[in-house]
């Protein structure tokens, strides 16, 4: 595999996304909706970074079926905290097509939060087919199938610290892992 962001440079990354959440908030109390299962790690970094009083709610999306192209999309609400009229941020860790993320926040409107916004660690430009911009993104990064920091390639490689794009023979081990 081929490292595409570092350890220290997502940490770096991160730390410094938190800061422009912090500046918008001033001080408010804010429930953070992640999107699981990849953002878990963006998660567990962003908030050790947050000072305001902060909830911890989580939401469940997929597109991918295991492979590297997007497939149907579901989401499941039921590990949801009652966000109405509170200021929540949709935490994800990557904005590719936009699908997920707008499906996410319609879900969540639909929930009469105070207000709503959304952060992601990556954001893929070459490929967003919707008309929104998520409020806060930490990295760009190419249209490449990427690994590690949470995200994964058939449940495999959430745990490594550094983002990575995987090499064909890594891709077709996957299924045999
Ligand atoms: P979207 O709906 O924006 O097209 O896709 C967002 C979701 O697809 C992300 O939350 C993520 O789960 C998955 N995804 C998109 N691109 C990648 C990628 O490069 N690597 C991995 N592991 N997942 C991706
Ligand atoms: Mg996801």
């Amino acid at each position: 595999m081929r490292t595409i962001l570092s350890e220290a440079e997502l940490q770096s990354g991160v730390e410094e996304m938190a800061g422009r959440i912090t500046e918008r908030y001033e001080g408010e109390p804010l429930t953070i909706v992640a999107v699981m299962t990849g953002s878990l790690v963006l998660l567990a970094d962003v908030i050790r970074h947050l000072s305001m009083p902060v909830r911890v709610s989580l939401i469940q999306a997929s597109s991918y079926r295991g492979g590297t192209e997007s497939g149907d999309l579901w989401i499941r609400d039921d590990m949801m905290l009652d966000v109405s009229g509170r200021h929540v941020l949709v935490v994800d860790d990557i904005f590719d097509t936009g699908r997920t993320l707008e499906a996410v926040l319609k879900c969540i409107q639909d929930m009469a939060p105070a207000s709503l916004a959304s952060a992601v660690l990556l954001h893929k430009r070459e490929r967003q087919v919707v008309d929104f911009e998520p409020d806060f993104v930490a990295f760009d990064i190419p249209d490449e199938f990427v690994v590690g920091y949470g995200l994964d390639y058939q449940d495999l490689y959430r745990n490594l610290p550094f983002l990575a794009v995987l090499d064909p023979e890594e891709i077709a081990q996957g299924a045999a892992t």
